[in-house]
């Protein structure tokens, strides 16, 4: 299997697109470190690994918060032996309003959990995974890294950011034997559009060629393809899972 031997750590693991991939890992043998600021969500998603037949750890996280960066690290190199994977995947949707409306505070909030959250990640993984004799990583962007959500300036810089801070690790890491790439899912069908009216759903179902949502599952393919030695010349690169909604 893809994974054997390797041990990965998946923030916001607790839901939606985390839980998927972690699953995903865990099915193709890797050892899974699944850290979410909600522990009963992380928790639940090691008892799917585990019925997965692999295993592995849930911790506490706050991805906005450095030294939960760093513990989650010490905890995979402490309890198993290294880290090789990473998937920097937590984030929030924000608030719905333009820049000149949208508090100062709102602003803070989504930038230090989507952008800050992902760079603290990597601060501390590329080390222990070059420590550990190389390994790949993925952060989650979103189509919103290469167009606007409307009313969500917030979001949408934080996301162009993820891509720039890719393209950045990519470049400095890339002989060091870490490679580090991001995906931009379109629209995907989780407990973070739970709360949208039927409608709006609807019309952003549409907006995707393929005319649905996503599925977690689909974004976590592309993700353990990143992650795995198929994607061994793969490096500093951005790659949508869709349906074609950047592409009309
Ligand atoms: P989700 O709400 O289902 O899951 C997000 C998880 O992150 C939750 O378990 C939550 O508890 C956790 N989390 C939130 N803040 C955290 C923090 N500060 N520290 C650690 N964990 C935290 O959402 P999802 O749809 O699975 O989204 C996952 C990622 O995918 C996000 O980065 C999101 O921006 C991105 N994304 C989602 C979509 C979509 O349509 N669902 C589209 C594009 C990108």
């Amino acid at each position: 299997m893809r994974f054997d031997d390797k041990i990965a750590l998946v923030t916001g693991a607790g839901s939606g697109i985390g839980r998927a991939i972690a699953l995903r890992l865990a099915e193709e043998g890797a050892v899974v470190v699944a850290g979410d600021i909600h522990l009963a969500g992380a928790e639940e998603t090691i008892e799917l690994v585990e019925s997965a037949g692999s295993s592995g750890l849930a911790i506490t996280q706050n991805v906005a918060d450095p030294a939960d960066a760093e513990r989650a690290v010490q905890t995979a190199v402490e309890r198993f032996g290294g880290l090789h994977l990473a998937v920097n995947n937590a984030g929030i949707p924000g608030v719905n309003l333009p820049i000149a409306d949208l508090e100062i505070e709102d602003w803070n909030r989504l930038i230090a959990i989507n952008l800050n959250g992902v760079a603290y990640g990597l601060h501390f993984q590329i080390p222990a995974i070059i420590a550990s004799g190389g390994g790949a990583i993925v952060n989650m962007a979103s189509v919103a890294g290469t167009v606007a959500v409307p009313e969500n300036p917030a979001y949408t810089a934080s996301k162009h950011g993820v891509v720039g801070l890719t393209r950045a690790a990519g470049a400095d890491y890339g002989a060091s034997g870490v490679r580090v790439n991001a995906v931009g899912p379109g629209f995907i069908s989780t407990p973070l559009l739970a709360e949208l009216p039927d409608e709006v759903t609807a019309d952003v179902a549409a907006k995707h060629a393929m005319g649905r949502l996503g599925r977690a599952e689909e974004v976590a393919a592309m993700a353990a393809f990143l992650l795995s030695d198929d994607a061994s010349f793969i490096t500093g690169s951005y790659h949508v899972v869709d349906g074609g909604y950047t592409a009309v």
